[in-house]
């Protein structure tokens, strides 16, 4: 198998003297849908944040190749990681296309408007709404938002920060037809969700994530088979039944 485009070995991550992320190893391939689920608290957005350079890690990342533990964000960014925060960080008072231009402001400006191009067809919505406030969006639309803004970096990995967080079903559903999607344009995607059956489902694979460290992994539609994580996850009374 060719080298994963994202590779983390033995992390762990602290805050002070409380490990909240202890030694986990991961990988996601080019072009991949790879999900964390668990609970509240397991140690997932410190991950990522982690991953991303916004918090330290100790133990090795490498991206595209490269050790990356060392590098800025900025640097991250350049090379093609991307986040999507867990409070999606848009600029409320700001138009949505100018909060899209921010996620591109290093880029020549033929890349930008073809960006652009790009993220508007993927989300008709964000292109009827261009000239509207941020701040005056619906919590889906700002939530596509911030992946927009995300992807007009171009990034060969787009990591989510539970994307579904306090929004409607029918949007949730949405969103994850389009990170399905993002698939297929060749985009990878590590997501983080508590919404675990809507994230098994699209997802290539998946970790399990307890207490700052994974306790499975697998591919998705074993960990979905999985009778601990269909009873902690998926919500089934017993086996069978379907929750949610
Ligand atoms: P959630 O879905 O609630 O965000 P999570 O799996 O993403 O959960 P984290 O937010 O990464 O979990 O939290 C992991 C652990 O680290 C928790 O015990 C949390 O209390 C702790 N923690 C998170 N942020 C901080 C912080 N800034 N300072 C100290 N401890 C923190």
């Amino acid at each position: 198998m060719s080298e994963p485009l994202l590779k983390v070995s033995a992390a762990s991550v602290a805050y002070g003297k409380v490990e909240a992320v202890r030694s986990v190893s991961l990988d996601v391939g080019a072009g991949e849908i790879v999900t964390i689920i668990g609970a509240n608290g397991a140690g997932k957005t410190t991950l990522l944040n982690a991953i991303m350079g916004i918090l330290p890690l100790k133990g090795g990342v490498t991206f595209d190749g490269q050790p990356i533990s060392r590098l800025e964000i900025e640097d991250r960014v350049a090379m093609g990681l991307s986040i999507v925060p867990e409070h999606r960080e848009l600029f409320g008072t700001m138009t949505v296309e100018e909060n899209l231009q921010l996620g591109a402001f290093r880029a020549p400006r033929a890349e930008a408007s073809t960006a652009l191009e790009r993220v508007n067809a993927l989300f008709p919505r964000l292109k009827e709404r261009r000239t509207q406030l941020a701040g005056t969006l619906s919590g889906g639309e700002q939530q596509m938002l911030a992946m927009g803004r995300a992807l007009m970096g171009q990034p060969k990995l787009l990591m989510l920060d539970e994307p579904s967080l306090g929004l409607a079903p029918l949007i949730v559903a949405d969103i994850f037809r389009i990170i399905g999607e993002l698939r297929q344009a060749g985009v990878a995607v590590l997501l983080v969700e508590q919404n675990a059956r809507a994230a098994l489902a699209i997802a290539d694979r998946a970790y399990v994530m307890e207490l700052g460290d994974f306790i499975l992994n697998g591919s998705a539609k074993e960990i979905a088979d999985d009778k601990r994580v269909a009873a902690s996850y998926l919500g089934f009374q017993h086996e069978g039944s379907s929750a949610l």
